[in-house]
């Protein structure tokens, strides 16, 4: 995909707000109205309404906030398009077009360099009485919302360890110290606990003791005390004590032999060693589900509506989201992501008639299921696959990316509206 300079420069915001009955239809006047004092405002704030006059130049001037566009290029009548030119932003107003609501509703979007020109006119806006309260997303999320509520509302067995309060502080601190990777060397090594040296030795950062206390202190490793061949280093693992001291008399009262059968040493080379071993629950998040869950809080930065680890009739699904009106199915796999896999998800999608398909593996794709994934974007109307691939923060990266482009194609699909209103306010000012 072509990606221009001016596409990373800019960020699309959504601003929306409902409205009761005061605004339903036949309540135009009441439209033109708001409408006027929105435009006013921006006039204030050195916005420019003629833009939607200067129809030769509209492609050039709204191209170069870094959009998409596929078809020909209108300027929208269902939206007022203003430009900001000293700060370069974009603003496009658009009222609710869905005849089906009950309430009707606006949507304010932005797209801008920087938040500081959004939450300055967002401010100057919502000093308009009937703006109090706009809020950031689109209102047809909010519909499907209750939707997916009720559709997504049961926990799948994965979803229950993860929502659990005590294994998501578990995760956070794996993520967040960097040593998932730690805990999942280890898992290979069941059995065979690790002595403070083993472990800092493979810990990849500084001040490897601090690290040491916390990954203990946070549940991610537990200690635990053993009786030790100086001989061969062995550990008698059919006894494990809590405290040193009950180890130490355990060692005294007790005959020891090293369990390691080419050493077989005796009492004397018994020694108390202090081991560690990853919890069973650290073992669970590092070993998959920490995917969901990295997934999961990356998603609810951008969309409030996000269901994660759910089941709906046999499916089971990763994480499910709702952003601009689209519905989107992510499968995460922390092994690689095969042809079957990918079947399965793409009937899964369809059961809950998502759009879109995010794929997240922490490895490579097999060239045949690229291949598999493109014939289905090319061929298929219904439903568009992403693949996100690679390390922790990679896969972070590669979802902004996502929401920056679905952001993209939902500014640019405007201009390429099909449902257009009759109605242009700035076309109403210009009249008076
Ligand atoms: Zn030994």
């Amino acid at each position: 995909m072509r990606r221009n300079n001016s596409e990373k420069k800019f960020k699309v915001s959504v601003f929306h707000k409902e409205f009761g009955d005061h605004f339903r239809h036949g309540h135009e006047e009441e439209y033109k109205k708001l409408y006027e004092k929105i435009i006013s405002v921006c006039i204030k704030s050195n916005f420019d309404p003629t833009l939607f006059n200067i129809e030769k130049n509209f492609k050039n001037k709204i191209e170069k906030f870094g959009l998409d566009f596929k078809g020909s290029l209108l300027p929208p009548s269902s939206c007022e398009v203003l430009v900001e030119k000293k700060r370069d932003v974009l603003l496009i107003i658009k009222t609710g077009t869905r005849t089906s609501f009950v309430g009707q509703n606006i949507h304010i979007i932005f797209v801008a360099k920087d938040d500081y020109s959004v939450e300055k006119i967002i401010k100057s806006l919502e000093k308009i009485k009937d703006l109090k309260g706009l809020r950031e997303g689109t209102y047809y999320d909010y519909i499907s919302k209750t939707d997916f509520d009720e559709k997504l509302a049961k926990l799948s067995p994965q979803g229950k360890i993860l929502d659990d309060k005590k294994n998501e502080e578990i995760f956070i601190s794996l993520y967040e110290l960097q040593n998932r990777d730690l805990v999942k060397q280890v898992k290979g090594m069941t059995g065979f606990p690790l002595t403070k040296d083993e472990i800092r030795e493979k810990i990849k950062f500084d001040k490897k003791d601090e690290l040491l206390k916390q990954l203990i202190n946070k549940d991610i490793f537990s200690k635990t005390y053993r009786f030790q061949c100086k001989n061969c280093e062995r550990t008698l693992y059919s006894m494990d004590f809590k405290i040193r001291e009950d180890a130490q008399k355990a060692l005294e009262s007790g005959s020891f032999i090293c369990p390691n059968n080419k050493c077989r040493a005796k009492q004397q080379a018994a020694t108390i060693a202090e081991v560690f071993f990853p919890t069973e629950m650290a073992l669970r998040v590092s070993g998959g589900s920490w995917l969901e869950k990295l997934v999961d809080l990356e998603l609810k930065k951008y969309t409030p509506n996000v269901w994660s680890c759910r089941v709906f009739e046999n499916d089971e699904f990763d994480n499910v989201f709702v952003f601009r009106d689209k519905t989107t199915v992510v499968e995460c796999k922390d092994t690689s992501f095969g042809q079957k896999d990918l079947y399965n998800t793409i009937v899964k999608a369809r059961n809950i008639e998502a759009n879109k398909i995010i794929v997240v593996t922490t490895e490579n794709l097999h060239n045949n299921v690229s291949m598999q994934i493109k014939k289905v974007n090319e061929n298929e109307e219904d439903i568009k696959i992403t693949v996100i691939n690679g390390s922790e923060e990679e896969i972070i990266k590669k979802i902004g990316f996502f929401f920056e482009r679905v952001n993209r194609d939902y500014v640019s699909g405007l201009f390429e509206s099909r449902y257009l209103r009759s109605y242009s306010p700035t076309r109403y000012l210009r009249r008076r």
